[in-house]
């Protein structure tokens, strides 16, 4: 076991470093070791696990000004009301709050397992394999891979470094990629910002690849001294979140200055007496309060991140879930999410050179050509690859030909690499044995020929590994040009032209072309500029990806629902045609490169953007320029993006989306959502999420909403008739117990109406109360209203005998309860659907609507049934004619409500 000492890792040398870890190389750790290793140094995270136990949330339940309220309406019926009432109030206060804790817990639960989907996962070396771990597993004396793109995981002890160049600003910070060298020993005094040999958890990995031995894990990191310094972050609010508080905040105001007034009012008319005038007051304050609804946007929005997490979307910011619905334009990468990722080389030309190429591509790749076994799947026959896909496919080809890159590196050392990037839309990488220097050249076709003066012809062996013409004729020459006359021709214009004709010809057939070029130096070229000039071109490679089968499909739904869809990729604009073409892009799509982009003014573009389009040769600033632009059309825009460049245009659209198995850490970390597969079926899918659970909500907040409206209105016409309240206050408890779970559950669980993906998205400028949201509250309200005033007049003869016979309280509370309920349940079945008929929808496709239901009637029977409950609840017994009468009300008006709504509201 390793002690818990904290060591001057810098001033170590590897193998003391190893010794102390006891940990081999070669080997890492056993995963016995790292599990007995985690429960004694404790996870890998900075942030400590919140200690939230359930106690804490039943404690912020009982503290929420709504519970307070009931309790005090419960304290209150214990000194006046009867015993049974008293209990009767306390069982529901106890029923309401299970309720909320138990919701409260469940979404709490539900973001925190959000959470650790989203987590970051590393490839460390474990019993001699490599393998994919969270990063909350490692554990200090585990050996990790650092590759570009990824943030370093653990603060580590490096040992072997290629061009490893790390941006630490989180720590020190210093703007500038700080080189790293896995050879050097420091002195112990040696400050943080200059400790070469290492590399410190949560500094992100710009360039090149190392690796290192985990040497200080979670709050022992350089970063978590800092990182537990720092308040933990308050999520932000989304916008329906901050609307709906709002919204609650100012109902509450009008609900307590109404039920006042009702109550006051009620007494000074002698409509009741000081106590039930108290009683019916708080009850009513409590029934009108909308202390749930920014509850219940929570609710959803963390129901609807599970079920995008269910469709293999991530969540990252809940403000996604409600963005996603109304996306409009969806700029999509091509590789991996249109594609299968799955790339081959299909062909090498000239094929005599099939070897060379190969191995010039293995040289210079930027991420580790190793096989990268799941953790949780140990024995899987097809291990995925690290890195790149286009390096892992040369990579892959080229151990088919036998060529061994272990057998290079024991030859010749790594010097320098000059990365890809999207831009220069090339790399190269410089080796080196004794005082030959070669430089490994691949990238774009355009781009290589560029920087080319020759044309390798002849090879007398293939091999870079054996010594050939061209090196040995080096040996006694001084010029590169008399090096190469042997076996080297100049490329000529015209050469040049052919080979670049040969690239076009293989992207129209759908490849991915690189062209491969190498050149001889006297000694190591300090930068790309000098390195990458003066080149001899070695041949060209093709590369297939399939296109997924289901885009064609996707596509189309896309198109049926209204979203336009931009397809950007670096690749030729032969190869994005192509592949267009292929998932079903109109033949007629206007196809623009990155050059021709950066022609076009902003109104020109912005015109483009109008339709669906094709993008090729675009680097992550045009990415960055469409989404502003298309942003500026008041779209609602979603991107689409891997690399460590495209976390601008991330953060600027609308809705950005990292691939979770390509994605770079700082991409994901850009984005709102993180598509676990990179498929492009997978947004789609996660759009119609975002829009079903848009419609719900709004469905949810009307019905809430106009319950309580309904409410208000019933008792303010009571009052001002002089009927008084029609409600008991213990009726109005009741009601409060099942309009809460009725609005906030049974709706949000509605399923999609047909034509959800065929409707064009919702404007995201309106309003959430909109006209139409308005108009449609109104009306269930007024609905309710009728039902339950209507249904009470009639019952109690009020109707005919008005101003003769003293109103029969007891018996308007008995009929105004169950006209309410029933209303109610008929209300929110008659808003299951905006657009689509029952039938359509299916009457019983909603099962919790039907649950919610049934119980609610189950009770009203009951309560009809048993007389201690009829007690209790009506006070006065209904006949067979009332019950009819306010069964046959609340139908007919549920029916009214969606007949007129049909008319009116939705047309
Ligand atoms: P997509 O949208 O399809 O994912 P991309 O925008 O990621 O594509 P880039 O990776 O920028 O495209 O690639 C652009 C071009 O650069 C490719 O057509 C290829 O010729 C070349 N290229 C891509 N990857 C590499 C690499 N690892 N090394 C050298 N050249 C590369």
């Amino acid at each position: 076991m390793v002690p818990h000492i904290r060591r001057v890792w810098h001033s170590m040398s590897v193998e003391q470093t190893l010794a102390a870890l006891h940990v081999a190389l070669p080997e890492g750790l056993s995963e016995k070791e790292a599990q007995e290793r985690l429960e004694s140094f404790g996870p890998n995270t900075v942030v400590p696990k919140p200690s939230e136990t359930i106690w804490h949330v039943l404690w912020e339940a009982l503290t929420e000004p709504m519970i307070l309220l009931l309790i005090a309406v419960g304290m209150l019926y214990t000194f006046w009301g009867e015993v049974w009432e008293t209990v009767m109030v306390f069982g529901i206060i106890g029923i309401l709050i299970g309720v909320e804790v138990f919701n409260d817990w469940r979404t709490r639960k539900a973001m925190a397992s959000l959470r650790e989907l989203a987590q970051p996962s590393a490839v460390a070396r474990r019993a001699g394999r490599v393998v994919e771990v969270p990063v909350s597993c490692l554990v200090p004396g585990d050996v990790v891979l650092l590759v570009a793109g990824r943030r370093v995981p653990a603060d580590v002890r490096l040992v072997e470094t290629v061009a490893l160049a790390v941006d630490e600003s989180v720590l020190t910070g210093e703007s500038l990629p700080v080189e790293k060298d896995a050879e050097v020993t420091l002195s112990e005094i040696t400050p943080l910002a200059e400790r070469r040999n290492m590399a410190y958890a949560g500094t992100l990995v710009v360039q090149g690849r190392g690796l290192g031995i985990v040497v200080a894990t979670g709050l022992e990191t350089e970063w978590g001294r800092i990182a537990h310094q720092m308040a933990e972050l308050v999520p932000e609010k989304t916008p329906l979140q901050q609307t709906m508080g709002q919204l609650a905040y100012w109902t509450v105001w009008a609900a307590l200055i109404l039920t006042a007034f009702t109550a006051v009012w009620a007494y000074l008319r002698q409509l009741v007496n000081a106590r039930e005038a108290v009683l019916s007051g708080l009850a009513l304050a409590f029934f009108t309060i909308p202390e749930e609804l920014p509850i219940i946007v929570t609710m959803v929005l963390a129901f609807g991140g599970w079920r995008l997490a269910r469709q293999r979307a991530i969540v990252r910011r809940l403000q996604a879930v409600e963005t996603l619905g109304a996306v409009s334009l969806i700029a999509v990468d091509k590789t991996g999410t249109i594609t299968e990722n799955r790339m081959t080389v299909v062909a090498v030309l000239p094929e005599r050179h099939e070897r060379r190429c190969l191995e010039l591509a293995v040289l210079c790749s930027e991420s580790l050509p190793v096989e990268v076994h799941a953790q949780d799947n140990a024995h899987a026959t097809e291990p995925a690859w690290l890195g790149d896909p286009t390096e892992a496919a040369l990579v892959k080809r080229a151990l088919q030909l036998g060529v061994a890159p272990k057998a290079w590196q024991r030859l010749w050392l790594p010097r320098r690499e000059f990365p890809f990037d999207p831009l220069r839309k090339r790399m190269s990488a410089v080796w080196q044995q004794n005082e030959r220097v070669l430089v490994a050249v691949k990238g774009a076709p355009e781009s290589v020929l560029a920087c080319c003066r020759w044309e390798l012809q002849h090879l007398e062996s293939e091999s870079l590994l054996a010594p050939i013409a061209p090196t040995d004729t080096w040996h006694k020459t001084e010029s590169s040009s008399s090096l190469i006359q042997a076996s080297v021709v100049p490329l000529t214009e015209e050469r040049s032209n052919y080979w670049q004709q040969l690239a076009n010809q293989l992207a129209s057939e759908g490849h991915r072309v690189l062209a491969l070029a190498e050149r001889w130096m006297h000694h190591v070229p300090t930068d790309a500029a000098e390195a990458e000039q003066d080149l001899i071109l070695v041949g060209l490679i093709a590369l297939a990806d399939p296109p997924r089968a289901e885009v064609p499909a996707v596509l189309q739904q896309c198109r049926a629902a209204g979203i336009r869809v931009v397809l950007i990729t670096g690749d030729h604009a032969g190869t994005a045609r192509r592949i267009a073409l292929e998932v079903g892009f109109a033949p007629d799509t206007p196809l623009l490169t990155g050059a021709e982009l950066d022609r076009l003014d902003d109104a020109a573009l912005q015109a483009q953007l109008r339709q669906p389009v094709i993008i090729a040769r675009a680097t992550p600033q045009h990415k960055l320029r469409l989404v502003q632009l298309a942003k500026s059309l008041v779209e609602c825009v979603a991107v689409t993006g891997d690399g460590m460049n495209d976390a601008p245009a991330l953060r600027a659209a609308h809705v950005g989306i990292a691939m979770g198995q390509r994605g770079s850490d700082v991409a994901r970390e850009a984005a709102d959502l993180i598509l676990a597969d990179d498929h492009f079926a997978t947004l789609v899918h996660a759009i119609r999420e975002g829009r079903l659970l848009f419609a719900n909500f709004s469905k949810s907040v009307r019905y809430y909403l106009a319950c309580k409206l309904g409410l208000v209105g019933t008792c303010l016409f009571g009052v001002l008739t002089g009927v008084g309240i029609p409600f008991h206050p213990l009726q109005v408890i009741v009601l409060e117990l099942f309009v809460d779970l009725g609005a906030s559950l049974a709706l949000v669980a509605e399923p999609a109406e047909g034509d959800l993906m065929q409707r064009p998205p919702r404007d995201p400028r309106q309003p959430f109360l909109n006209r139409q949201v308005l108009s449609d509250l109104f009306a269930a309200a007024a609905t309710l209203f009728v039902v339950v005033t209507l249904g009470y007049l009639s019952v109690s003869g009020i109707l005919q005998t008005w101003g003769h016979i003293a109103f029969q309280r007891d018996l308007i509370a008995a009929s105004s309860f169950i006209a309410w309920l029933l209303g109610h349940v008929g209300l929110a079945w008659a808003m299951r659907t905006d657009r689509f008929s029952l039938r359509q929808q299916g009457w019983l496709s909603n099962q919790m609507m039907l649950l919610w239901a049934l119980l609610t009637l189950g009770f009203l029977v009951l309560v009809a049934l048993i007389p201690p409950l009829s007690q209790a609840f009506l006070r006065h017994s209904l006949t067979w004619l009332h019950w009819a009468i306010l069964f046959f009300m609340a139908l007919g008006m549920c029916v009214v409500f969606r007949l007129t709504r049909r008319l009116w509201t939705h047309p």
